[in-house]
């Protein structure tokens, strides 16, 4: 009698909300249950199938289309590995939390340390690809390059892997270097281009807290997002457990991002839920930019993050937005932001080396940080702030210093000599 007069008395809205509670503790419960002996891991929520042909290009910040995340979805992704040293340690926090990542690796680093490519598989993580040599300045190479990069780098890891069917076609440009013609070439092979929604700077000579900050205020910005971090930085891997505990202490789901297969198809969801989405539900989408929504481009209408966290000189924005003309943006699709969302270089810079930079970016990710360097960081973190940033001439074979450096013990890694 008394089920039946509660019954009674309830309206549908409360019958919602007791089945939305329901549905919140069985999701909270499946993560906790899916990760044996971590009770309060973050988990993966849930696994997002996407098809590559019906969306090539993601991330909102440089695509009128991001992946189908709800509110309070974060996915996780890394460039430029494995660099075993940290690598391995990226891939040993995301397990105690059983979170999924993509990663997205560089085929000379594979040939380096074909295991760890194998070990991102095992651990059920998606894998794409990163070119074969991350070029600095893939915008400005001819298509058969281009494609050559492209090619060599899905090659090396599927060498490395042993196995064509654990790579996903998820590809990310280095530096987001974007041109349309790398983008046919992307689409014609049915491999899906990653941006990003937002990065954390973790390339920079910046501490681990200063990363975690930087994550977390522009996730906050967003409300949900794909996040760009580095596994290769030892910034990262010192950020990253405070990063997925604070990800958990404000509700935040972790989506682990698939590629459809005929056995496997693509989730359902509906055009619009591809399309960008506002920063936060307070925030109206009439006055959000349709193309892209990175805070850059509206900064003075966003809780942040703040242009003066970026280290963005202000008077670059007209050269930058110049250089965007030469660089083969889409006239009328999407065009840039006024602002490109990457930091050209940071304060550390040697001044007016901008200047002549094409959009989004050239040095910014190869600003990489050398192996030996990342092991000072966590013992003087206050040392970076004096290191110079490396030339062009040291940039450009930096993906190639680091996987010869892979095997070395960091005393051997010399300091570069000062920029010039
Ligand atoms: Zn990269």
């Amino acid at each position: 009698m008394v089920g039946n007069v509660l019954v009674g008395v309830r309206t549908p809205q409360w019958a919602a909300l007791c089945l939305g509670i329901l549905a919140f503790i069985t999701a909270q419960t499946a993560s906790a249950a899916d990760c044996p002996g971590h009770p309060g891991a973050l988990g993966t929520s849930r696994t997002l199938v996407v098809d590559p042909k019906e969306h090539p290009r993601i991330g909102s910040m440089q695509y009128a289309e991001t992946l189908p995340l709800r509110d309070h979805e974060v996915v996780l992704t890394f460039d430029d590995g494995p660099l075993p040293r940290n690598s391995n340690q990226v891939l040993d926090i995301l397990a105690a939390q059983c979170v999924k990542a993509t990663f997205f690796i560089i085929g000379n680093m594979a040939q380096a340390a074909p295991e760890g490519v194998r070990k991102l598989r095992d651990a059920g993580h998606s894998i794409g690809t990163h070119t074969q040599n991350h070029p600095s300045r893939m915008n400005r190479m001819s298509i058969e390059r281009a494609r050559q990069e492209i090619d060599d780098g899905i090659a090396s890891v599927k060498t490395a892997l042993g196995d064509d069917t654990a790579l996903a076609p998820f590809f990310r440009i280095p530096g987001l270097s974007r041109t349309e013609a790398v983008e046919h070439y992307l689409a014609s092979q049915g491999i899906q281009i990653w941006s990003a929604d937002f990065p954390a700077d973790d390339w920079h000579h910046i501490s681990s807290s200063r990363v975690y900050d930087i994550a977390i205020k522009r996730l906050e910005a967003n409300g949900r997002g794909i996040l760009l971090l580095h596994d290769i930085q030892a910034r990262t891997v010192a950020a990253l457990p405070r990063i997925l505990r604070e990800l958990k202490a404000r509700g935040y789901r972790i989506v682990h991002v698939v590629p459809a297969t005929p056995e496997q198809p693509a989730t359902p969801t509906e055009p619009q839920q591809w399309q960008l989405h506002p920063p936060s539900e307070t925030v109206a989408i009439s006055h959000w930019p349709k193309i892209p929504n990175f805070v850059f481009a509206s900064a003075e209408m966003l809780p942040g993050p703040a242009l003066s966290d970026l280290d963005w000189r202000q008077g670059q924005s007209m050269t930058l937005a110049e250089a965007s003309d030469h660089a083969g943006r889409p006239g009328g699709r999407v065009p840039l932001p006024r602002e490109a969302p990457w930091p050209r270089q940071s304060s550390l810079a040697p001044g007016g080396a901008a200047n002549v930079l094409p959009v989004p970016a050239q040095s910014i990710f190869e600003i990489q940080e050398r192996p030996g360097a990342a092991t000072q960081e966590l013992a003087t973190p206050s040392h970076h702030a004096e290191l110079p940033v490396p030339t062009e001439r040291e940039t450009e074979g930096l993906a190639k210093l680091i996987s010869v450096d892979a095997s070395e013990s960091p005393g051997t890694i010399p300091v570069p000599v000062e920029a010039q």
